[in-house]
């Protein structure tokens, strides 16, 4: 099948503000695109630097119509946008990743359910809708196990572990007994993800995978590629293609592992756009995962995706504006060491303002250089 070529000078739109949609505009303005944004927040990472932003709920219908009508394709840096309003700009132009991607993929119980129908390795778990079913899916996965709600969870937000049966009810409560769903607790090895890119026609090409450490179940630091046992790697890449084939999606898919030991790879989450642990692709890949989304919408062949040199990447949040503004010039002693800050003006704890990469010829360099550029930033007190 032949797909239809979005050339560069169109307008691509992008839903969302973040630093994702802000990094995939500089991208694809760099291949001449023009790009307008829509976002419910003002002053958004995205609209600093792209040509026009659309600032309205994700509900309304009228701006999302005019949003629609104003570009050649739309594409998603946030999955948690209500689906009918995809459905609504889909009606007007085209739109990629589509609605059924968005359905499944920010709905925790929706993502399990099609990762097992397909046959996809996952973590045991059981939906939840009442304190009656979270007692019988304990006595079913057992303790410890984390109660997730079905939808619009990320960062680790909406989960709770439950250690003890008598944690249960408390857990229940602290996330407003809303659906859930239990999953037994892993005690995995290492965290991976892969990023694939996938065009219309059935391309596919692929980032890492990536090593992800993580901090109060945020991102922390990433290392390329993954230090993992003989097969595992083009095993992760392998499931990440099929995925991407089931959903018959066209864009980024970043799939998240949990890697067990040698033998055993879990899927334990799926993100349909770029993602944070891609972003070591800016100066650790000639594409990067930005570029390659704007390839892979726009119908274009994709660039080489291998690692440059051994590359780490640390995630700069918030908590380190406390003692006043960090000491850039001090972060960026080392050479090896790139800078990015996504324009966000109120640094809260735990809010990702940007990131460092390194580049250096072994892995334990990179994430030494990394890590000692970020300790940099607030050293001098
Ligand atoms: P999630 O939002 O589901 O990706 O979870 C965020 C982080 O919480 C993951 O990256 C893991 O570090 C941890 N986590 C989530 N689910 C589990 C689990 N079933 N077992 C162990 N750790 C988990």
């Amino acid at each position: 099948m032949n797909s239809e070529v979005i050339l560069p000078g169109a307008k691509l739109g992008v839903l969302g503000g973040g630093q994702l949609g802000r990094m995939f505009a500089m991208a694809a303005q760099k291949m001449g695109y023009i790009v307008h944004g829509f976002t419910p927040e003002t002053d958004s990472p995205l609209s600093q630097v792209c040509t026009k932003t659309i600032v309205a709920p994700f509900e309304d219908q009228e701006r999302l119509k005019a949003f629609a009508d104003s570009v050649d394709l739309v594409t998603i840096e946030f999955e948690n946008i209500p689906v009918a309003s995809l459905a609504l700009i889909e009606s007007r132009t085209r739109v990629r990743p589509g609605p059924r991607v968005l359905d499944i993929t920010q709905h925790r119980l929706r993502e399990k359910t099609f990762l097992d129908n397909n046959g996809f390795p996952i973590v045991p778990f059981k939906e939840v809708n009442s304190s009656q079913e979270l007692s019988a899916a304990i006595a079913l996965i057992g303790v410890p196990s984390v109660l997730k709600t079905a939808g619009f969870g990320y960062d680790g937000k909406g989960q709770r572990k439950i250690s003890a049966n008598a944690d249960a009810g408390a857990a229940f409560e602290a996330l407003g007994k809303t659906q859930c769903i239990l999953e037994r607790f892993v005690e995995f090895e290492k965290e991976v993800s892969v990023i694939g890119a996938r065009s219309e026609d059935g391309r596919f090409i692929s980032y890492g995978p990536i090593e992800n450490q993580h901090s109060n179940h945020i991102l922390d630091v990433s290392l390329v590629l993954a230090r993992l046992a003989r097969g595992q790697a083009q095993e992760a890449v392998e499931i990440t293609r099929t995925i991407m084939e089931c959903l018959e999606m066209t864009g980024l898919l970043c799939v998240e592992f949990f890697v067990v030991d040698d033998r055993t790879l879990l899927v334990n989450e799926l993100a349909p756009r770029p993602h944070n642990s891609g972003h070591y692709s800016i100066e650790g890949c000639s594409t990067s995962q930005f570029e390659q989304h704007v390839r892979a919408v726009a119908g274009l062949p994709f660039g080489d995706t291998e690692p440059l040199g051994s590359v780490a990447m640390a995630n700069l949040l918030g908590d380190l504006w406390q003692q006043g503004e960090p000491d850039w010039a001090g972060a960026l002693a080392s050479p090896a060491v790139h800078l990015h800050l996504y324009g966000k003006q109120q640094p809260r704890p735990g809010r990702k303002m940007g990131h460092l990469t390194a580049l250096a010829a072994d892995a334990e360099t990179a994430e030494r250089t990394v890590r000692a550029a970020r300790a940099a930033l607030v050293d001098r007190r």
